[in-house]
């Protein structure tokens, strides 16, 4: 039996991952749940996975969280903070971590879950863009398995395995578009939240969400694919694909293409995380290739999405700057999400962020923090001069 630890349980990955457990319960058992705030739903998990320790992100939702199941009369041993979170990812009895927070809040314990060679299933972007040459460092150094959960990454993971590295001449990332695929530039200035929160094909957090309709999100895919694959960004394309079927592909040096296919369902590369080399049946209903579909592919709008072109050259320049990219971005997507800044502002701001905060490279991770806290600030103060400013 393998056992693990969720950090970000309560989310769209981590609420995938528990359903994978669920339909395996002989094959899994939960050491820790990794939250925020959602004590409601915690309680529901602690009632059905019945983990060793609970993690949330302060002491006033822990003091909530025992009141609670002081009634229910559950006693997991609880606990708070970033000290607690690294603490269950590198406990002896945890084997495998899904690292599934959202934001960079999730860095410190998956790198010490990295450090101290637990499985790794990654689906915390932020981990690689903001620290990625500290990590990939550590991965190499303790000869951890780390399988990427993003479905872009688990996908070209897997035609990886069809030859050689060497062999590899491209990778290809596929994007579904975003809501905005269709809609000419100059009207997003008036794009609406519930418009960009209304992704065509996945269902996932509301951060990745805004991030999928800039394109934010498939940059930050570009970076995370350099550092796992150790591709350079001129050999990282990134194609147009509203079906969200195929997830990536992988060009050999002879031409051929290696396509990964599979239903838009994040709990199939959640299971291939947990369960590589070998493979179960698949967790969600198989591809009906009974039924005729079109498959679509097109090239990505660069002029309509700038986030995609400079996450490409935030990755060419290296040192921190896809590091002071994310951190702005963070910053800009909660200002759009209150509604604080239009949806072009996060690029703007993202962009102006980049330009202010002096690139330099970390040599650890509490300077990867320290610098995504100056950025965060600078972009703080850049979207308020905004607001200031359009008064
Ligand atoms: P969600 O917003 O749905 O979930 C985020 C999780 O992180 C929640 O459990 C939340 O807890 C927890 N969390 C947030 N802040 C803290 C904190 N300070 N301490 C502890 N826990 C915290 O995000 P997703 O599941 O969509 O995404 C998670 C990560 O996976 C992101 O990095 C995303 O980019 C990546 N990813 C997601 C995909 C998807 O399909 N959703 C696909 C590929 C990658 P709570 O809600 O209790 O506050």
């Amino acid at each position: 039996m393998r056992t693990l630890t969720v950090l970000g349980s309560t989310g769209s990955i981590g609420t995938s991952t528990l359903d994978v457990v669920r339909r395996n319960r002989d094959a899994y058992g939960i050491y820790a749940l990794v939250a925020g705030t959602n004590v409601d739903l915690l309680l529901e998990q602690i009632r059905e996975f019945e983990p060793k320790v609970v993690v949330v992100a302060d002491s006033r939702i822990q003091d909530l969280l025992a009141a609670r199941l002081h009634e229910s009369g559950q006693k997991p041993e609880l606990a708070n903070g970033a000290k607690a979170r690294i603490a269950v990812s590198i406990a002896p009895e945890v084997d495998f971590v899904m690292s599934a927070i959202v934001g960079v809040a999730g860095l410190e314990a998956t790198y010490e879950a990295i450090v101290h060679k637990k499985s790794v299933g990654l689906a915390n972007k932020e981990t690689l863009v903001a620290g990625g040459s500290l990590v990939m460092a550590a991965v190499k150094e303790h000869g951890t398995q780390m399988i990427p959960v993003d479905s872009e990454h688990n996908g070209a993971h897997q035609c990886l395995r069809a030859g050689r590295r060497e062999d590899v001449s491209k990778l290809i990332l596929t994007a579904s578009g975003g809501p905005f695929r269709k809609t000419p530039k100059e009207k997003l200035q008036t794009v609406t939240v519930a418009e960009a929160l209304n992704h065509p094909t996945w269902k996932m957090g509301r951060r990745i969400t805004i991030d999928s309709a800039t394109l934010m999100n498939k940059g930050f895919e570009v970076i995370e694919a350099c550092w796992l694959f150790d591709f350079h960004p001129r050999d990282v394309d990134v194609v147009v694909h509203p079906q969200s079927s195929v997830h990536a592909m992988v060009e050999y040096n002879d031409g051929s293409v290696i396509a990964q296919v599979c239903a838009t369902d994040m709990r199939m590369p959640i299971q291939y995380a947990l369960t590589y080399p070998a493979r179960d049946p698949a967790p969600v209903p198989r591809m009906d290739w009974k039924t005729a579909r079109v498959w679509e592919f097109e090239p990505p709008d660069f002029d309509k999405f700038p986030l995609l072109k400079l996450s490409y050259q935030a990755q060419e320049t290296g040192g921190a700057a896809t590091c002071i990219l994310n951190a702005a971005d963070e910053i800009a997507v909660e200002a759009f999400l209150d509604e604080r800044i239009p949806f072009p502002g996060i690029a703007e701001v993202v962009s102006e962020t980049l330009e202010k905060v002096p690139n330099r490279t970390p040599r650890s991770v509490e300077e990867v923090l320290e610098i995504d806290r100056q950025s965060r600030e600078t972009a703080r103060n850049l979207v308020q001069e905004r607001i200031l400013a359009s008064r």
